[in-house]
């Protein structure tokens, strides 16, 4: 395969990540490099469209210092060279690059930042691992474009300190324990994934340990050693979640055991309670999500309106938007969201929600009640070509999409505009601070 190295100056974005160059008066896209850096970059003959980033000649003006040791090293905070301003003044304009490439004839109106930029995260997912062959067991983020190294990372900066001071805390443990990280080839080993959620507003904690099946893992010791820690908040739960499988993905399994306390920690959104339960969806940057909701739920009228709200996870949509609307119905697949949904509904006393768990598009065709206003938040995988077919089968006037993914977001605009609804505004809301990733919000309307 013939290959080519060119240098290249950067034009702009296209969302997420791409940087669009020009090479002889065509544009060629590159991963990860930024508009005004100096590339050089790698072409493949039968790739013509896409190059390779072999170095970066020189930074972009606007570039500064990164405020993390672990830049270069963790794979997470990727934007961080640039300051915030200039951060969010790139996520529009790849927006906009997708939507025109996509031609979508949308402005983004506005992008509004996240309320705070360090210890936004509500989450944290890490692994173990290690950096070579029979390495030192490390527990924290991949290694930048690598699959299967991780890097311990002491002091990251997008969640407090209680995730540092647990995620030590349990590295040490299995360390100590001689408990050796999960072997994906061979199935051997036993630590996987540690999980920490924590309610920005409660303080609670609830913890997830993944290990294999082995009887190498003390639970109860385990326990102990957590709870002995000094944290600001309050470990509520522990669950220690047990898969044998190769894939590296922390999702219920029957053999799950709740070792401490209870299956959910508490939060808030705009004065709202909710239970989250373990495995359920929860926006990840609690502050942010009170933006996103409140700038998406001003765009539609849902006053005395039956409204739908597809893949609801725990119920935040549809109780913002129930103290107006006549009556919503909230989908969702997660059974243990839809019960914690329907919970958090009395607790807030709102007697005009119902949830149904099931597939979007099985569940739609049975539900009687027709919707007025439909509002959809799908998963990073947007929706299937066939339940946008149902969800603008029912006409309504108005769809509001929120998403946090505008890629998929945009091809199901694609299929939404073929039949029969125009949207010429998106406001972007910055969930993600530091990384390339945005919330997009977009109101559909029906054409006469
Ligand atoms: N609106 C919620 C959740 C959005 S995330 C909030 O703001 O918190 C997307 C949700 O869609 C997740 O809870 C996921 O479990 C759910 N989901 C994914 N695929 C689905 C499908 N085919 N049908 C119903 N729900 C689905």
């Amino acid at each position: 395969m013939q290959k080519r190295v060119e240098q290249v100056v950067i034009k702009e974005l296209c969302y997420p990540n791409w940087a669009v160059a020009e090479l002889d008066n065509k544009n060629i896209k590159i991963k990860n490099a930024l508009p005004e850096q100096v590339v050089n970059i790698m072409l493949k003959k039968r790739k013509r469209k896409q190059g390779n980033l072999l170095s970066v000649e020189s930074a972009a003006p606007y570039e500064k210092e990164p405020f993390c040791q672990h830049f270069g090293d963790c794979g997470g905070c990727a934007r961080q060279t640039v300051a915030y301003d200039k951060q969010l003044e790139l996520k529009a304009n790849a927006v906009e690059y997708l939507f025109q490439e996509n031609e979508l004839d949308i402005k983004v109106k506005e992008i509004t930042p996240s309320p705070i930029n360090f210890a936004y995260r509500n989450k944290m997912e890490y692994s173990f691992g290690d950096l070579e062959k029979g390495g030192r067991l490390n527990l924290g983020m991949h290694r930048v474009g690598r699959f299967y190294d991780v890097v311990s990372i002491p002091q990251c900066q997008i969640v407090d300190d209680d995730y540092n001071i647990i995620r030590e805390a349990v590295e040490d443990y299995a360390r100590k324990c001689g408990l050796a990280k999960f072997n994906r080839n061979d199935l051997s080993g036993v630590m996987r994934n540690l999980v920490i959620r924590k309610g920005k507003y409660s303080g609670e904690i609830l913890i997830g340990i993944a290990t294999s099946s082995s009887d190498l893992f003390e639970s109860a010791d385990f326990v102990s050693s957590l709870l002995d820690l000094k944290l600001d908040g309050k470990i509520v739960g522990i669950y220690h979640l047990i898969s044998d499988e190769v894939a590296d993905v922390v999702k219920a399994h029957p053999e799950d055991k709740l070792i401490y306390g209870r299956d959910y920690y508490n939060e808030e959104i705009l004065g709202l309670k909710f239970k989250v339960s373990f495995h359920s969806f929860f926006q990840t940057n609690t502050l942010g999500a009170e933006i996103l909701y409140q700038k998406a739920l001003a765009l539609i009228n849902a006053e005395d309106k039956i409204v739908y709200d597809l893949f609801s996870g725990t119920g935040t949509i549809a109780q913002i938007v129930a103290s107006r609307a006549k009556k919503v119905y909230g989908v969702e697949i997660i059974a243990d969201a839809v019960e914690a949904a329907k919970e958090n509904a009395k607790v807030n006393n709102l007697d005009n929600c119902q949830f149904v768990a099931g597939d979007v598009f099985d569940v739609l065709d049975n539900l009687s009640e027709k919707p007025d206003v439909i509002i959809v938040d799908p998963p990073r995988a947007g929706m299937s070509s066939k339940t946008v077919e149902k969800i603008a089968a029912y006409g309504v006037e108005e769809i509001l999409y929120i998403s946090c993914n505008p890629k998929t977001m945009a091809a199901n605009l694609v299929q939404l505009q073929e039949l029969g609804y125009r949207a010429s505004d998106c406001h972007l809301v910055d969930m993600y601070p530091h990384t390339p990733l945005v919330e997009a919000i977009v109101l559909l309307s029906k054409l006469e």
